[in-house]
């Protein structure tokens, strides 16, 4: 593991302690102008620098940042006189220390702190009859190395941190069989071969920076029947089967404040608060890791958000909006999942609203395909099924706490959800544009009401897709009568 600033590259060791991995504090601020205070006696310690302090205290998953609290994805601990604080947590004790952006790249296994700049590369493939075409295109020039062994080509980064938001995706044809990323130290994609392989050619191009892959193959059955062929049986996926990780997107923030009330409330408010409820109910009912895309009043563009829960190898998005209408009378709950064709007129109006709509699907044999159709095939496309049924379960239970049926499942062509490797959903809880819906979607109380209504559609949605893993969801979440 890496810790990288703008002036300082170290290595960190992590330890294990059960299923957390934790840093030791004192290795995590050397160097970086932080006082520790330890109070071994009293289980606490105190981190300050200027005016910010952090407090820590043995085996809670609890900071206070300049008096705010805020929950830990697992208790930091007190061992032998030394402190160890959660691996996820450290950039939100760091920034506020340091008063810099700070984050942890679990994919790649590094903490950012500061503005150090992470060039991205972005994978797309292209099948024809005879050729198999893989693209890295990288946002700034890196140096791609090719290697070939015996049925499998690596392709590596030397670089010390890579943004990658792709993990995997099989081809049919018999010329290639898949294109993984296995990340490590030189973010090695792996492309394996397949029978009909015979030649590779690799050509690097320069704007944008690309690595070209063109992989030969023998003459074979026409990609259709080749493609029944290799596509059954399908390998599992290469994750456990177990809901673990979620991550909430709160909708806009900072100057993208998104739709606004009558009554002056900005949706990019109201998303963040019903987020940070969310969250702390599935970190306390479900014993989820959860991470929001942004956990103050930031710009965050919408590639990131879906980039963030990659990294974080999610099992779940959940992006959270406020609606808005025209007609002021419009109100109720919608849940969305990714579609290139919008349900209705209205939802592809409105996913133009929440942000640059996606474009259409429609690749043309033997042209250049666009990189971000190609990524939304690979990435999205695979979970579709899991995510209508994630926005069925929520729909059903946000319906029992509205009580109404509501306005039900839609798809739609949201940009934000393009990407997601994970199922992916987006929440519209209330219309911000109604007078009345303004004034639930501001209250405590509703936020609360609407979050564990969520939480219900996950727990539901958990036990039918890992019935053996599944608990039932503790009575704290339960509607009220
Ligand atoms: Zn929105």
């Amino acid at each position: 593991m890496v810790l990288l600033t703008e002036g300082q590259r170290r290595e960190l060791l992590p330890v294990a302690r059960g299923d957390a991995e934790l840093l030791a504090l004192d290795q995590v601020v050397a160097g970086l102008g932080i006082s520790v205070t330890s109070d071994v006696a009293g289980g606490a310690v105190t981190l300050s620098r200027l005016k910010h302090e952090v407090n820590l205290y043995n085996r809670k998953s609890l900071a206070a940042v300049d008096g705010d609290l805020r929950l830990l994805s697992s208790p930091v601990l007190l061992e032998d006189g030394r402190w160890l604080v959660p691996v996820d947590a450290v950039p939100r004790l760091l920034g506020p220390l340091l008063d810099r952006r700070a984050e942890w790249r679990a994919a790649s296994r590094v903490l950012l702190v500061g503005n150090v700049k992470v060039p991205r590369v972005a994978v797309a493939t292209y099948l024809s009859a005879d050729v198999a075409r893989v693209v890295f295109e990288a946002s700034e020039k890196v140096p791609f190395r090719v290697e070939q062994e015996a049925g499998r080509v690596n392709v590596t980064v030397a670089r010390d941190l890579v943004d990658v938001s792709f993990q995997q995706q099989r081809l049919t044809g018999g010329i290639v069989d898949s294109v993984q990323f296995l990340g490590g130290k030189d973010s090695l994609f792996a492309v394996t071969l397949g029978r009909r392989f015979k030649e590779l050619k690799a050509v690097e191009q320069d704007s944008p920076p690309r690595l070209v892959l063109d992989f030969q193959g023998l003459p074979g059955p026409a990609p259709a029947e080749a493609a029944a062929a290799v596509d059954a049986p399908r390998a599992p996926a290469l994750t456990d089967a177990a809901l673990r990780t979620v991550v909430i997107d709160p909708g806009h923030g900072g100057a993208e404040t998104g739709a606004q009330g009558p009554g002056g409330a900005f949706e990019k408010d109201v998303t963040l608060q019903i987020a940070r409820k969310l969250r702390a109910m599935l970190v306390n009912s479900l014993g989820l890791q959860v991470f929001l895309t942004r956990d103050r009043d930031e710009d965050v563009d919408l590639d990131t958000r879906t980039a963030v829960a990659n990294n974080y190898k999610a099992d779940l998005f959940i992006s959270i909006h406020a609606n808005a209408s025209r007609a002021r009378a419009a109100a109720g709950t919608e849940v969305y999942f990714l579609s290139y064709q919008a349900s209705d007129e209205e939802s592809r109006r409105l996913a133009q609203a929440e942000g640059a709509i996606a474009p259409p699907v429609n690749p043309v044999a033997g042209a250049a395909p666009d990189l971000a159709l190609i990524l939304w095939d690979m990435a999205q496309a695979e979970h579709l099924e899991e995510s209508s049924s994630l926005a069925s379960r929520i729909q059903e239970e946000v319906a029992v706490v509205r009580g109404s049926e509501g306005r039900g499942v839609k798809q739609a062509p949201f940009r934000v959800l393009v990407g997601a490797a994970m199922p992916a959903v987006l929440v519209e809880v209330a219309f911000i544009s109604n007078p009345d819906e303004e004034k639930l979607l501001t209250s405590d109380a509703f936020q609360t009401k609407v979050a564990a209504a969520l939480v219900r559609g996950i727990a539901r949605y958990r036990q039918a897709r890992f019935p053996v893993t599944a608990e039932r969801p503790p009575a704290g979440v339960r509607p009220a009568p």
